[in-house]
């Protein structure tokens, strides 16, 4: 008797590991078209195994997986990138945790994650590759990634008297994600975050451009902008 097992291709990047049995993990991959997904990799605690590297945490493969029963389970894979540097610096990899925890949170199986995924690999690859200030880009992703899943906050103009913001005090109000003038500002002080010009400027560019191009801009006071992007991730993530 033959048993045909339909192969399916996917890239994508181990979010989380854990052990599972003696020798198994089960990986959570964030890939290009599935959404994410649980994956048993056989063997793959052994030192001799095939996909030792596939199953580790932040590395990005292109796995081979069948499906049985409710379990996906890696066939073979190959890496497409480790992200050696970021295992390797502490400094780089704890923020990363808070940012997988995350997308953990907020994906689901046959969810459209491809642009997430391509959001998540560009920082990470940023990240890993120069030695910017992490927590701007850290913030950069998550105003991008909430701007993907559909939360994006309008920048143009005080969204109560529709003036020009630039010419005026700028107040994130994070209950109803809209920015305001100073005269629009209710009473209760707590809901709003002020920020500065430039700090508005950067976040209409990052909700502008192109995933390739978010990272291109210059900050000189990032404080505003750190907050903001940290700010705007919890309210939205408590929403969702
Ligand atoms: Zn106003």
């Amino acid at each position: 008797m033959t048993f045909l097992v339909n192969l399916i291709k996917v890239k994508g990047i181990v979010i989380k590991e854990t052990t599972y049995k003696e020798n198994d993990k089960i990986i959570t991959l964030l890939t290009d078209d599935l959404g994410k997904i649980a994956c048993i990799a056989r063997g793959a605690k052994k030192t001799n195994s095939p996909i030792l590297a596939n199953a580790q945490y932040l590395v990005y493969s292109e796995f081979v997986l069948y499906k049985s029963r409710n379990f996906y389970y890696v066939n073979n894979a190959e890496v497409i990138n480790t992200f050696y540097n970021l295992r390797v610096d502490l400094d780089k990899l704890t923020p990363i945790f808070d940012l997988t925890r995350m997308l953990n949170a907020i994906t689901d199986e046959n969810q459209d994650t491809d642009k997430i995924l391509k959001l998540f690999l560009n920082t990470i690859y940023v990240i890993d590759k120069y030695d910017k200030d992490v927590n701007v880009l850290i913030s950069t992703f998550k105003i991008k990634l909430f701007q993907i899943l559909g939360f994006a906050p309008r920048v143009n103009m005080c969204s109560n008297c529709q003036n020009d913001l630039e010419n005026n005090e700028i107040y994130y109000d994070y209950v109803s994600n809209n920015f305001y003038c100073k005269k629009c500002t209710s009473l209760d002080k707590r809901r709003y975050i002020k920020i500065s010009k430039s700090t508005l400027i950067a976040i209409r560019y990052v909700l502008a451009v192109d995933i390739k191009k978010i990272f291109s801009f210059e900050l000189k006071e990032t404080s505003d902008f750190k907050l903001f992007g940290q700010v705007f991730a919890d309210a939205m993530t408590s929403s969702i």
